[in-house]
């Protein structure tokens, strides 16, 4: 049990509790005389007024100069008289009496009614409602509070001199003996305990009304108090429980106090029942674990599960287990067209069909967005976990019928299955994290296993990861060149920059293997900038020292993730106006799989670097998903047919392809390049089919600046001569 600090005991308790012990402590020497307050409060619909009465005769009605003035068409010129009855005790105050109607006897039209009861005369007690007339409420209220004065009470007691403060006092007070007997309990004690006061005086407390482990607690604490008279054992028990007389138990703090008085010593102690304020905490226990949307699990619950489960792997014989992370493949996109509520819709259906293909001790969570885990308790083996996850894949590929809509989903599975080697929770999950990855990287498998193989992928990230984050300081980056010919004039008309890393430790690595390293860190953004800046240099220079007889154009490939960066178009134009590079020979390549992530807040970045006079090269064009429908909706300029389409362009099949892809760009007046041109039997099919332009080894490999120049140079100049001969 633990004894937390009084900072936690709420202000009315608190004060409550502190209250009456310095009335206790006034009452040993000092004897207490009441002071009366006698108030009506009249609510008339339109205003609410508190008059202070203390006076002998009040008249209250229509009549402004009434000292209880009611406005209000119901209320009768002179409508009722307040008198003041005299008491004999001063002790118990006055009294006040309400009557129907004028002094000299006139009653009102409406009348008046106390409690709801109609009067013609009435005498009040505290917390009477009169009406008056049929919309005008009054209250009326006698309060006393106390004012001590010197004079001896009973020298041994700690209880006012009445009892009625220690039982009018709302929180249930027991008085006990040093040896923890209840010398005394008020009213609302009783109530509390459902026992009558002839029952429990001089019981033990303890025994009486603490259940287990309370009641050994406290007999312990006590016998320590005797001993040692050391009062910081006493303060506040919260979350104690309180046996009932019926064998009930309920949640109650206690606040345990000692007072001395006479050389007599008492402990007070003051419990609140504190039953609805747990019913609270364990909703809001309920909502800081559970996913609002799906009901489910959320993260928190999630990993302290997976904690109490690896510790319990770890430390005892307990059976390992496996850890699921699933994603869905296009969740956001879903969410984009199909709007949020379907999206919420659909994953309600998917966290129930998830839950079902699982035992109830398993643990299915949302870790967030469309991000689901599941622990497998005491499943090891993968055939069993294979079974499992195929039996899950199967369930979520059943079309999902929402409203009016029936869609299917995929989804990417990373499975992990525990072992000795694992160090914490957090790296199961990060295996299982980077399984799921792979899963979705991979055109082939919906689910991974996360082996040795995956893992010495992952230790090859984590090492790219570190080498990357220093590779600019340590000028490890060259942009390489590649140029685009245009078919119509056989110039070279620009070139696309192509990053290259050498690193001391890892040699060349490719940029398909390190941009998505880059992309998933977060390092683009600083890459990315760099690159930018490079080519914007490089091209303002080739074009002020006109090499190539035409102007030339250079095409940087940008991110998605570097796109949508709030920052990036400010940046952008923050590069052009350095570099004092012409925005039409600078040319942006962006892939079809960024328009997937956001389309909506891609294409208004699209549309405002468009606005600069930027040309937009649509990258790989045909390998994405269907791009053919909403390409009409965005500020492209030019096309880059994939090279995959090129290889195949020498069978019937893919020659048709890459003659619809040009015919689709014609029809929206874009230009195209087709990418990947190896052979010349390629540019000769690409002509006739109207291709702008082509890039390819067919031409050139990227290479250095300086080779670029040179080769451009020479290549522009021989078409040059060939074209005057
Ligand atoms: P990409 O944008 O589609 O670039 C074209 C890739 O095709 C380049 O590979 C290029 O060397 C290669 N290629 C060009 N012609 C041929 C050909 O005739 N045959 C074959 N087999 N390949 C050809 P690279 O340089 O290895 O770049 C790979 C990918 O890495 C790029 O694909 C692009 O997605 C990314 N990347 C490269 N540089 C950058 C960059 O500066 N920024 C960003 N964000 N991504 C980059
Ligand atoms: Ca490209
Ligand atoms: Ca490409």
């Amino acid at each position: 049990m633990s004894q937390h600090s009084n900072t936690e005991i709420s202000y009315s308790f608190e004060h409550e509790v502190e209250t009456y012990k310095s009335l206790c402590q006034q009452n040993n020497s000092n004897k207490v005389s009441k002071i009366h307050e006698y108030k009506l409060e009249v609510d008339d619909g339109i205003n609410y007024t508190t008059y202070m009465i203390n006076g002998e005769k009040y008249s209250i009605g229509r009549n402004s100069s009434f000292s209880i003035y009611i406005p209000n068409t119901f209320v009768s010129h002179h409508h009722a008289t307040l008198e003041r009855v005299h008491s004999d005790s001063s002790e118990a105050g006055f009294s006040y009496l309400i009557r129907d109607g004028s002094l000299n006897g006139k009653s009102s039209k409406n009348g008046i009614y106390v409690n709801g009861n109609k009067v013609t005369e009435c005498l009040l007690s505290d917390g009477d409602i009169i009406r008056i007339g049929p919309n005008v409420k009054a209250r009326f209220t006698h309060t006393t509070t106390r004012k001590s004065e010197n004079t001896n009470i009973k020298a041994d007691s700690i209880i006012d001199s009445d009892g009625s403060i220690f039982h009018a006092i709302k929180e249930s007070i027991f008085l006990l003996n040093i040896d923890g007997t209840i010398r005394d309990i008020n009213k609302a004690a009783l109530r509390l305990v459902g026992i009558e006061e002839k029952d429990i005086i001089g019981k033990d407390f303890a025994q009486t009304v603490l259940p287990e482990p309370w009641k050994s607690e406290f007999i312990k604490t006590i016998s320590r108090v005797n001993d040692s008279l050391d009062e910081s054992m006493l303060g506040r028990w919260s979350a104690s429980k309180i046996k009932r007389s019926d064998g009930h138990e309920f949640h109650s703090d206690f606040s345990i106090s000692l007072i001395e008085n006479n050389n007599k010593i008492t402990l007070m102690i003051v419990v609140r029942d504190i039953t609805s304020q747990k019913i609270i905490e364990q909703q809001l226990q309920l909502y800081a674990y559970q996913d609002p949307l799906t009901l489910l699990g959320n993260r928190r619950y999630f990993l302290e599960g997976l904690g109490t489960e690896f510790s319990r792997f770890k430390h005892s014989s307990a059976k390992g287990f496996a850890l699921i992370f699933l994603d869905l493949n296009r969740f956001k996109y879903i969410n984009d067209t199909l709007g949020h509520d379907f999206g919420d819709s659909l994953l309600i259906v998917i966290s129930k069909r998830i839950k079902k293909n699982f035992r109830d001790e398993d643990i299915v969570a949302r870790l967030g967005g469309d991000e689901f885990t599941v622990l497998v308790k005491g499943i090891q083996d993968r055939v069993v976990l294979t079974h499992i996850i195929r039996r899950l894949i199967r369930s979520l590929q059943e079309p999902i019928q929402i409203r009016e809509k029936k869609i299917s989903i995929s989804l990417s599975i990373g499975v992990v299955i525990s072992t000795q080697e694992h160090l914490s929770p957090e790296e199961l999950m990060r295996d299982a994290d980077f399984a799921m990855y792979q899963a979705k990287e991979s055109q082939l498998h919906q689910y991974i296993f996360f082996d040795n193989q995956i893992g010495a992928l992952a230790q090859r990230k984590i090492q790219l990861e570190q080498e990357l984050r220093n590779a600019i300081e340590r000028e490890e980056f060259e942009l390489y060149y590649q140029p685009i010919v245009s078919l119509e004039t056989d110039y070279i008309v620009s070139f696309e920059s192509l990053l290259r890393w050498d690193n001391p430790k890892l040699g060349w690595v490719s940029p398909s293997e390190f941009i998505p390293v880059c992309e998933e860190s977060g390092l683009i953004k600083d890459i990315g900038i760099w690159i930018l800046r490079q080519a914007c240099y490089q091209l303002k220079q080739w074009n002020d020292r006109n090499i190539f007889l035409k102007s030339i154009g250079v095409s940087v490939n940008v991110s998605g993730k570097q796109i949508v960066h709030p920052l990036f178009v400010e940046e952008l134009l923050g590069i052009i106006n350095e570099t004092r590079v012409s925005p039409k020979n600078l040319k942006l390549e962006i892939t079809e799989s960024m328009l997937i992530e956001d389309f909506e807040q891609a294409k208004e970045k699209l549309e405002e670097i468009n606005a600069l006079g930027i040309d937009i090269y649509l990258d790989d064009f045909g390998t994405g998903y269907s791009s053919f429908g909403y390409l009409h909706q965005l500020p492209v300029n030019v096309l880059k047919i994939d090279r995959s389409f090129t290889a195949e362009i020498n069978t019937r099949n893919g020659l048709k392809i890459v003659e619809s892809m040009v015919a689709l760009a014609k029809v929206l007046e874009i230009e195209v390049v087709a990418e990947g041109v190896e052979i010349q039997e390629q540019i000769h099919c690409l002509k006739k089919m109207n291709c702008d332009k082509v890039q390819g080894y067919y031409i050139s490999k990227p290479m250095s600046s300086d080779i670029a120049e040179e080769f451009a140079s020479e290549h522009n100049n021989k078409v040059f001569s060939s074209t005057r001969k």
